[in-house]
C-alpha cells in the first residue's frame, strides 16, 4: 500500500516546510507524501526517488513506487505552470486592454477635434 500523495494548496499546513531530501520548500501545487514515521512532508518524487525518508535518524522507508508518481507529478507541475501562465496572461491582456482603451479615447479625440474644424 502506497503512502498517500497530498496535492498542497496554499491552505496546506505544510506549505513553506522544507522538503528533508532536496532542501527545497514545500509549494503550492506540489505532489507531497508525509513519511509515516516522522510526518515529514517530502516532494512525491524525493520520496520514491530516494526510497525513503531524508530525514536524519529516521527509518522512514518508501512503499513501491506507484505507477502513477510520474504522472501526479506531471499533473500538479501542469496545472502550476498554468496557473503561472494564466496570471501571466492576465496581467498582459490587461495592459493590453488598457492600451487599447486609451488608442480609443485619443483615437476619438481626435476624430471630434477634426470634425470640429471641419463644420466651423
Ligand atoms: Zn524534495
Ligand atoms: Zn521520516
Amino acid at each position: 500500500m502506497a503512502e498517500p500523495s497530498i496535492v498542497v494548496d496554499k491552505h496546506s499546513e505544510h506549505i513553506a516546510k522544507q522538503c528533508p531530501q532536496c532542501k527545497f520548500g514545500i509549494e503550492e501545487g506540489q505532489v507531497i507524501v508525509l513519511c509515516p514515521i516522522c510526518k515529514s512532508p517530502h516532494h512525491e518524487t524525493c520520496w520514491y526517488d530516494s526510497g525513503g525518508c531524508g530525514k536524519l535518524g529516521c527509518r522512514g522507508i518508501a512503499s513501491e513506487r506507484p505507477s502513477d508518481v510520474q504522472s501526479t507529478l506531471a499533473r500538479a507541475r501542469a496545472g502550476g505552470a498554468g496557473a503561472g501562465a494564466t496570471e501571466e496572461d492576465e496581467g498582459t491582456a490587461k495592459r493590453r486592454s488598457i492600451t487599447n482603451t486609451v488608442i480609443t479615447v485619443i483615437a476619438i479625440a481626435a476624430i471630434a477635434w477634426l470634425l470640429w474644424y471641419a463644420i466651423r
